[in-house]
């Protein structure tokens, strides 16, 4: 379905108002006052209405008790009129003895039917002949002049009100008398005090067509005028002779009550502060005249319309909180999916990084393996350079060491063939054992040479006699130290074998002791020692080599292990020894440092130990 474009800000804005707490708080503000309201509304209505059912039908139950009340003895005057006592009382009203004769008759009369009093009276009013002594009502008269079959009156005694059926007593067709039956509507009136308290509150009263009240439950109501009587009609009734004097006061109950239609009216009640909230019922009475009403007790209805409207009032406040946790829910649901959103985004964004800045360190990491492949080739020239430059170097000592053997090989060739022609074998062969000690030094020192110039392997395989090393080195060198005269101490465990290869470790070796006589040279005492030093409970061994020499300035120290670092003369040195050497030795899984002493040098170097006994085979 199509939008207008107009409609949507105007929905978005009332989307975000909708969406709001402070909204939500509204909302459950003015659900709580219409719950409140409908509530009490509600349950104000159906108490009344249920109150007004049950008032009705007592209502009716009051009417029907007191016509039946009124009408049990509605046939007593009538049949009166036709006992012959009576009648004879008719014929001589002033006779004595038919007064005294009617009089007994009706007393007995009066004890069965269980009336209050019976009695004839003449036309006039005056009494003939009662079943009690008891003056007549003051209304007699009156009723007599109306012609009335009934009549009501306050008994100015008992303040209860007594019901009178009158009927006439005829005699040869005039009016000789009348027959006037009285009883007390006391006992019905106990009744309804008694039904009325079981009740619960509901109270009953009956008006006569002067609205005025001659029966109620409610006995301070007794005599009291319905509505209110203006002064004159006020005073008629107080002349009246029907009720007793003073009437009662004004009941602001409206006469004109609506027959079976409840009506709320505000009355006073005895031994309650203000007027109480009831709800009046009336109900006519017609041939009596009368009306009854009855009042049923509001306050009940009201207290439970006042706890519905609270209950109201906390169902619309659940209603409006449960949709403020719906919204709250929904807006915090929102923010989560946002959040979740963002999450994901800013990981992507993460990812995406660590992808380009994986792709840069794979392409430094390439060009550092080629940088490294470089080095190690350059290196391996180097090492094969500097190889060539140690054999340069000894190459003068390696004429001095093989020419002399040579010189010696041939004068003892010489002097054994002189000898064999004298026939002095011995001696001969004393020469040949000279011959074979130098020819096996000589290979001794061919061996070195070749394997000093071999192209060394990268893996490290096998152990090394530590002690044989050093020796090997030291006869490398021995032209040299024995010429400058050099004190050579050995400190090395003869056992000792370490993880290392013997011709690579013997090139370590040669380069520090060649160091250490170089820096000798001028110095007046020449001591070069060889020791070793048990590490990590002898699963390492520190090998230290220490000379008398020159030793190093502090700022060269550092600059030692630099390639092509170096103080000698240009053509002595290349300042490629100690690089190669530590090298060699971190390929071993050592490390070589250098140190000052107080006079020369002191280089050490750790490796991993094999064993450190001789181990026969
Ligand atoms: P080269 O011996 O070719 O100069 P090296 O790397 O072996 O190269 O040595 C570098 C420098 O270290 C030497 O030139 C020397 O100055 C110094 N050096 C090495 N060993 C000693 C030592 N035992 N005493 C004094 N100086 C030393």
């Amino acid at each position: 379905m199509a939008v207008p474009d107009s409609f949507r800000p105007r929905a978005l804005r009332l989307l975000r108002l909708l969406s709001r707490p402070g909204f939500h708080l509204f909302l459950t503000g003015l659900l709580m006052v219409l719950g409140f309201v409908l509530a009490h509304r509600l349950s104000e209505r159906s108490g009344r209405d249920q109150l007004s059912a049950l008032s009705t039908e007592r209502l009716e139950l009051y009417a029907s008790n007191l016509a039946a009340e009124l009408g049990r003895h509605a046939s007593l005057p009538s049949l009166l009129a036709i006992a012959p006592t009576l009648q004879a009382l008719m014929q001589a009203p002033d006779d004595a003895r038919a007064r005294r004769d009617a009089s007994q008759m009706l007393a007995r009369v009066n004890v069965r039917a269980g009336t209050h009093q019976i009695f004839v009276a003449a036309p006039g009013g005056q009494v003939l002949s009662a079943s009690e002594a008891l003056a007549p009502p003051a209304r007699l008269s009156e009723a007599l002049a109306q012609g009335r079959s009934h009549f009501f009156a306050a008994d100015p005694n008992t303040g209860s009100t007594d019901f009178y059926l009158l009927h006439p007593l005829r005699q040869t067709g005039a009016a000789a008398g009348v027959i006037v039956v009285r009883f007390n509507l006391a006992p019905l009136e106990a009744t309804w005090i008694d039904l009325g308290l079981r009740s619960q509150g509901e109270r009953i009263l009956v008006a006569d067509d002067q609205d005025v009240v001659i029966m109620s439950s409610v006995q301070a109501w007794k005599y009291a005028v319905l509505d209110h009587a203006d002064p004159s009609r006020r005073q008629a009734l107080q002349a009246s002779a029907r009720y007793p004097q003073p009437i009662g006061p004004d009941l602001d109950l409206p006469a004109s009550l609506e027959v079976h239609q409840g009506q709320q009216v505000k009355l006073p009640l005895p031994g309650s502060s203000g007027a109480k909230p009831m709800l009046a019922q009336q109900r006519q009475i017609v041939p009596l005249g009368l009306r009854l009403v009855a009042l049923s007790d509001l306050t009940e209805v009201r207290q439970r319309a006042q706890l519905a409207a609270w209950g109201g009032a906390a169902f619309g406040a659940s209603i409006g909180l449960l949709a403020l946790y719906l919204s709250s829910r929904r807006r915090a649901l929102r923010q989560l999916t946002q959040a979740q959103a963002d999450l994901r985004q800013t990981h992507a964004q993460l990812e995406q990084l660590v992808d380009s800045r994986t792709a840069e360190l794979r392409q430094t990491n390439d060009a550092l393996k080629t940088q490294i492949a470089q080095r190690l080739q350059t290196e391996g020239e180097l090492l094969q350079a500097s190889k060539l430059a140690v054999l340069g170097q000894m190459s003068a000592g390696l004429s001095h060491e093989v020419n002399q053997p040579l010189t010696a090989l041939r004068a003892l060739a010489r002097n054994s063939i002189r000898l064999l022609e004298t026939g002095r074998q011995d001696a001969v062969a004393t020469n040949l054992q000279l011959m074979d000690d130098m020819v096996e030094r000589m290979s001794q020192i061919t061996r070195q040479l070749k394997s000093f110039a071999r192209k060394a392997d990268e893996r490290v395989e096998g152990s090394a006699a530590l002690l044989d090393c050093v020796r090997n080195a030291l006869l490398l060198l021995e032209h040299r130290s024995r010429a400058l005269d050099v004190m050579t101490v050995i400190d090395v465990p003869a056992g000792l074998r370490v993880r290392a290869e013997a011709n690579r470790l013997e090139q370590v070796l040669v380069n520090l002791f060649g160091n250490a006589i170089d820096a000798m040279q001028n110095e007046p005492e020449r001591r070069l020692r060889v020791l070793v030093i048990r590490q990590e409970g002898g699963r390492r061994a520190l090998v230290r080599v220490q000379d008398s020499g020159a030793g190093v300035g502090e700022a060269d120290l550092q600059r030692l292990f630099e390639p092509f670092f170096t103080t000698k003369p240009a053509g002595e040195g290349l300042g490629l020894g100690l690089v190669i050497s530590a090298k060699i030795v971190h390929e071993f899984g050592g490390t070589l440092r250098a140190e000052r002493l107080e006079h020369g040098m002191s280089f050490e170097f750790d490796l991993s130990v094999d064993t450190w006994e001789h181990q026969d085979v």
